[in-house]
């Protein structure tokens, strides 16, 4: 049995991130979305929420599970006797920071491996940072972000974005 952990800040998550973790729970038995609990970034959404929204996402697919975490992706990694890291890589500007890590990883816990899946070339302008702006200038979210996390940046900004359904 295989089992991958795709960690990340999800602040909050968008198509692009739902894509490489569907495309993964194909490739491995059990897949762990990991929410990191304090990044060094400025967060718009507490890891509950962001947690929640990960599980509403991806609620249909039975081999993903969310979880959140706020050590070492590879202790979380050894914690859930999960053997590879799951990465997105969007463009070569991603690929560095990745690889860093990965090697980093690997430094630190020599039998885990990082497999960095490749976006999907719609989803390859996608970031959680590209969303919010659109978010806090009142955009049309419909084809960024499962509806759930629209509702709940519409609620953050104060708005009722495009491709919600109205009567909800
Ligand atoms: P982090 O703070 O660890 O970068 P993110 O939530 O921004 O967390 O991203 C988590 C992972 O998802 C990273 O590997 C990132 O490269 C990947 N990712 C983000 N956006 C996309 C996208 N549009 N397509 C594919 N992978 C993506």
């Amino acid at each position: 049995m295989t089992v991958a952990v795709y960690p990340g800040s999800f602040d909050p998550i968008h198509n692009g991130h739902v894509d490489i973790a569907r495309r993964a729970a194909r490739l491995f038995d059990h897949v762990y979305v990991a929410v990191y609990d304090r990044p060094s970034k400025h967060l718009l959404f507490s890891t509950d929420e962001r947690v929640a929204l990960a599980e509403a996402a991806l609620s249909d697919v039975p081999n993903i599970s969310v979880v959140s975490y706020r050590d070492l992706t590879v202790a979380l990694v050894e914690r859930l006797q999960a053997q590879v890291i799951v990465r997105g890589l969007r463009a070569i500007s991603d690929f560095e920071w990745e690889l860093q890590l990965a090697l980093t990883n690997r430094k630190l816990a020599p039998q885990v491996e990082t497999v960095c899946l490749m976006t999907s070339i719609e989803y390859a302008f996608l970031s959680s940072t590209i969303v919010k702006d659109v978010a806090r200038h009142r955009g049309d979210l419909s084809s960024m972000v499962p509806q759930v996390v629209a509702k709940a940046l519409g609620e953050k900004f104060g708005y009722r974005p495009w491709g919600i359904d109205q009567r909800q």
